[in-house]
């Protein structure tokens, strides 16, 4: 399969730098980009070690196209600087900015980018012979078919786009890609127009290829299955900026905005001292705003006390109720609060008292304290939020009401 050329890039091409293993693949330092008066992302700083998988995640028009662009060099940043393996391939004070060709990077695309009068063995040839991936002409072919066969596509190397499924195309943009053995792969939500099942295949393969070929990668998706599935490390993106980052099961877990707790499904969000339980516990303060999910919490099981590890939320009326398979969904109220609960029903206790779940009914919930997450103090943020809801979810009403 692919084999990493990570060794022959620690040459500067200028001669005047040697890289060390230690530059990060990418660094990318106040990177901001304006339409006129609109910034399409502002205060960028990435670190992407050698060999990571990494992806830029959020919703719509947050930005996300707009750096990965900016590191492969189709697109000119307004400010800022950006750093390949110790070069510095775009500085907007020192006026350098290089061609995405001497750039030396692999780009995949969400609409593949293919060309409909190339045949596949064209597009894999294509970038052999120019830039920084340029081969002598008598190695060309041979690295073309080999790359086609290390995505399957060995078969086909005559046909035209056209003449190709779907599937198909995405692996000719992926072998397009790292036929020249870009160090760096930069890939924007380049399996979205596949459908479900193709998208899982694919998604492995990437990661696969990603590794064999020791390159270093970084994705764009607004899918947060498909980042957590893939990355080693995950960036959120929201209005043009930064918001979060960490390992994949700690930004989902500890959002540290509403925004993300919001982004990342979290169905309930109050101000701590709606609960004297969860105020009192030490680390939430009451002006806290308190993340979590209808997972976290659990029908009581005794009485009295909540299980170790749980903090009692009182007694709530149901008043919503459907089954999903998985799981029996409650919405529950009490006063004006409303809470998401979510019961599993493999648990045959559970099971047993389902039919107790029906709107009008009380029942006494406790929560896992180590699933609620304090989101800093109330503020206008969570206002906003709050305001955009529908009344229809579980919307936690009340919190951030003017008292007045
Ligand atoms: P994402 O990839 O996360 O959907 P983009 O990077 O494409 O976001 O866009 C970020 C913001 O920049 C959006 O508000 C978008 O409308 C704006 N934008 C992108 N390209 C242009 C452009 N050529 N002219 C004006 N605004 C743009
Ligand atoms: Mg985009």
């Amino acid at each position: 399969m692919v084999v990493s050329t990570l060794d022959s890039e620690r040459i500067d091409r200028s001669g005047l730098h040697t890289s060390t293993p230690r530059d990060p693949a990418v660094a990318v330092r106040g990177l901001g980009k304006s339409y006129g008066a609109v910034d399409a992302v502002r205060d960028i700083d990435l670190d992407i070690p050698p060999g990571a998988f990494v992806s830029i995640l959020g919703p719509s028009g947050s930005g996300k196209t707009t750096v990965l662009r900016s590191v492969a060099g189709l697109e000119r940043p307004t400010r800022g600087r950006i750093d390949l393996s110790g070069r510095t391939v775009f500085d907007a004070e020192a006026g350098i900015d290089e061609s995405i060709a001497a750039r030396n990077v692999g780009v995949i695309f969400q609409n593949y980018a293919l060309w409909p009068h190339k045949t596949v063995l064209q597009h894999v040839l294509y970038p052999l012979g120019r830039g920084a991936g340029k081969l002598p002409r008598s190695v060309r072919e041979p690295r073309a078919r080999e790359t086609l066969a290390a995505v399957g596509l060995e078969a086909l190397g005559d046909r035209y786009p056209y003449e190709l499924s779907g599937g198909q195309q995405q692996r000719v943009a992926v072998a397009r890609a790292i036929a020249a053995r870009p160090p760096l792969l930069l890939m924007d939500e380049p399996l979205s127009n596949l459908d479900a099942q193709l998208r899982d295949r694919l998604r492995r393969e990437l990661r696969a290829v990603h590794d064999a070929a020791g390159a270093t990668s970084l994705y764009v998706t607004h899918d947060q299955e498909e980042a957590f599935a893939l990355s080693d490390h995950v960036i959120l993106m929201h209005d043009g900026q930064i918001v979060q980052q960490g390992p994949p099961v700690e930004v989902f877990r500890r959002p540290e905005s509403v925004f993300a707790a919001t982004f990342f499904g979290f169905e309930n969000l109050f101000s701590a001292a709606e609960f004297d339980t969860v105020a009192e516990h030490s680390p939430f303060r009451p002006a806290a705003t308190v993340a979590f999910r209808a997972r976290a919490v659990h029908l009581r099981a005794a009485p009295d006390t909540p299980a170790a590890g749980r903090i009692g939320l009182g007694r709530w009326t149901v008043q919503a109720e459907e089954f999903t398979g998985d799981e029996v969904y409650l919405q529950v109220t009490r006063g004006l609060l409303s809470l998401a609960v979510a019961v599993p029903v493999t648990t045959v206790r559970v099971l047993d008292r389902l039919t107790d779940l029906i709107p009008g009914h009380q029942v006494d919930l406790d929560v896992d304290l180590e699933d609620l997450v304090d989101l800093g103090p109330d503020g206008p943020e969570i206002r906003e939020q709050i305001g955009q809801q529908d009344q229809n979810t579980v919307a936690p009403k009340g919190i951030g009401d003017n008292p007045s």
